[in-house]
């Protein structure tokens, strides 16, 4: 497989977090070289990956999505396929809300998605790699009607992609999100049933955010609203006394976006 770093798909598919950034980012090596993820083809476990990701996406994503958004559609393919495992923090939610470069995403990557040039059966692989990451960039936009983030000439063309995905690549991973996506697009995100999926999973990404990082309680004394960790802005705490006591488990993972 070409790709912009000159390595083979096996190469590509587990290559060390590190390496990665230092070859596309001309950064330097992640401190714990050793640590190997990557992307949806990995088979680590979320507890390893999870705080990586974190660590990344606090550092390095308006740098991802900057390449990103200028590279034609094979290369970015492979950009998407890191940036959907990014997507799985409050670091990503809140830079795909909020920041300039995140605002952008969900209607990019779906315009890309749609201008797909072979047939989807010789592309399945990619082809459904990138339904994933679209269903995850509309779980965290959340909208509907009006406000649904792809415009309709778009998701009208996704839609027959994925109607062609699902007649010629039965049995293709990612056929259940394919599906989702598509009903969600057809009925610019009102349709009860990939609405329920989108919320569940939704709420347990932004779980760390509803629930004390110390006791678990929903809220404060006397129904007070939770408080954010002012520096990750990532966890939240019934109140001052859990945040003290729960910061020497929390410290590893308190890493302030270099980019908020
Ligand atoms: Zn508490
Ligand atoms: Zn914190």
């Amino acid at each position: 497989m070409d790709n912009p770093f000159g390595m083979t798909a096996e190469e590509y598919s587990t290559i060390a977090v590190s390496d990665y950034l230092a070859k596309i980012l001309g950064l330097k090596p992640y401190p714990e070289t050793p640590l190997v993820i990557m992307t949806a083809r990995s088979s680590n476990s979320a507890a390893v990956v999870t705080p990586i990701f974190q660590d990344f996406s606090a550092k390095y994503l308006p740098q991802l999505v900057e390449k990103w958004k200028h590279l034609d559609k094979s290369h970015a393919t492979l950009y998407s396929d890191v940036l959907r495992a990014l997507t799985r923090n409050n670091y990503w939610g809140r830079f795909q809300l909020t920041h300039p470069l995140g605002r952008i995403v969900a209607a990019e990557h779906a315009l890309r998605l749609s201008r797909q040039q072979v047939p989807i059966k010789d592309d399945a692989y990619n082809f459904s790699g990138s339904t994933m990451f679209l269903w995850n960039l509309l779980i965290w936009e959340d909208k509907q009607g009006d406000e649904f983030p792809i415009p309709e000439a778009t998701a009208e063309k996704i839609v027959e992609l994925i109607e062609e995905f699902l007649r010629d690549c039965p049995g293709q991973m990612g056929t259940t999100t394919a599906k989702g996506c598509m009903l969600l697009l057809r009925s610019r995100g009102s349709d009860p049933q990939p609405r329920f999926t989108l919320e569940v999973t939704k709420a347990q990404w932004t779980m760390d955010l509803r629930v004390c990082g110390f006791c678990d309680a929903e809220e404060g004394p006397g129904g007070a609203p939770l408080m954010r960790c002012g520096k990750c802005r990532n966890v939240a705490y019934c109140g001052a006394e859990h945040q003290k006591m729960g910061w020497r488990g929390h410290k590893a993972r308190c890493i302030k976006a270099s980019w908020e």
